[in-house]
């Protein structure tokens, strides 16, 4: 197979692909976390945070996208992101169907548009090696020869187990010790918690084998000194893209896919839609779409969005399977 692209800018297959290869980020660049022990050393405090839809484009591949919400609509922005609004008809989709079976697919659909909060760091896989050296078991740790720092993607619960979170009576969330609490030996020598304690041992990601796949975070409580690395990525080079016409071909390409066209499910939802949007979205295709076409819509989609079938759903998706 050829490395080039041959393309035609009439054939809208080829921008296509040119888009996705420009857009789409090598699974090398991001740290896989496997079922068991993963040794890793963040490399650095700093982080980056989106929310962030996965739009699965067949079998596990798929591409990321920047909910166009921005973090204050807290990943559920359907007025704005086509993402969104996928999810939207999903749940609607859900809310609709008779069978039970049905009713599973649309919430698992539903689930996979919508967004979740990601959080960015740079780290480094590494391992450790156990010795018996006189009866004593000895721990090493180290990094391959060649290993490079990647970026590591934090779910929402792995985020919360490494700084912690209070419990919030607006929300289902429940109080989550950080590491800082629940590791004294990471707190500094004022006994008050010391970041860079997390970036001069090896944390341990523990995942379970099952459904899930929960990851348990637990630093080292040895130090061991953190690799060196000439060239670090850029926390900006892990935010995925915010093209809103690209998520659209993404989504067009899902639905053309699944068979789950507008044309066959979604009609009732289509009308449901505000009437000027729909207008808005077949006579403007440069629309950038953050503008709400009137206070009316925008009550109403607050409204839609509080909706139970989105509340039920909460669960799976906050779960701490990663994409
Ligand atoms: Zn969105």
């Amino acid at each position: 197979m050829s490395k080039a692209l041959t393309g035609d800018l009439g054939n809208s297959q080829d921008n296509e692909k040119l888009n996705s290869a420009m857009d789409g980020k090598g699974s090398s660049d991001f740290i896989k976390i496997e079922v068991g022990k993963n040794y890793l050393y963040l490399l650095s405090k700093n982080y980056k945070a989106a929310f962030t839809h996965w739009i699965p484009a067949g079998g596990k591949s798929g591409k990321a996208f920047v909910c166009l919400g921005g973090l204050d609509r807290k990943g559920y922005a359907p007025d704005v992101c086509p993402a969104c609004e996928q999810a939207q008809k999903f749940y609607a989709m859900k809310k609709k169907a008779v069978k039970q079976k049905d009713k599973d697919f649309y919430n698992k659909c539903g689930n996979t548009f919508h967004a979740r909060l990601v959080v960015f760091m740079v780290a480094v896989k590494g391992f450790a090696v156990r010795e018996k050296v006189n009866g004593e078991t000895i721990t090493t740790f180290g990094c391959e020869d060649d290993a490079a720092p990647q970026f590591l993607r934090l779910t929402e619960k792995q985020w919360a187990q490494i700084v912690g979170r209070k419990a919030d009576a607006t929300s289902n969330k429940k109080e989550v010790q950080g590491l800082m609490e629940k590791y004294p030996f990471l707190l500094g020598k004022d006994g008050k918690p010391d970041w860079n304690n997390l970036t001069n041992r090896p944390m341990v990601f523990e995942k379970d084998a099952g459904d899930f796949g929960e990851t348990t975070i637990t630093p080292s409580k040895r130090t061991a000194p953190k690799p060196e690395f000439a060239e670090m990525p850029t926390l900006d080079d892990a935010i995925p893209s915010d093209s809103k016409d690209d998520m659209v071909i993404a989504i067009e390409a899902y639905n053309e896919a699944t068979g789950e066209s507008e044309e066959d499910s979604g009609d009732d939802l289509k009308e449901k839609k505000p009437k000027s949007m729909l207008e808005k979205e077949s006579l403007d295709d440069d629309d950038d779409g953050v503008e709400p076409a009137s206070e009316e819509e925008v009550k109403k989609s607050k409204a839609e969005s509080k909706k139970p079938a989105e509340k039920e759903s909460a669960d799976p998706f906050s779960s701490d399977e990663a994409f």
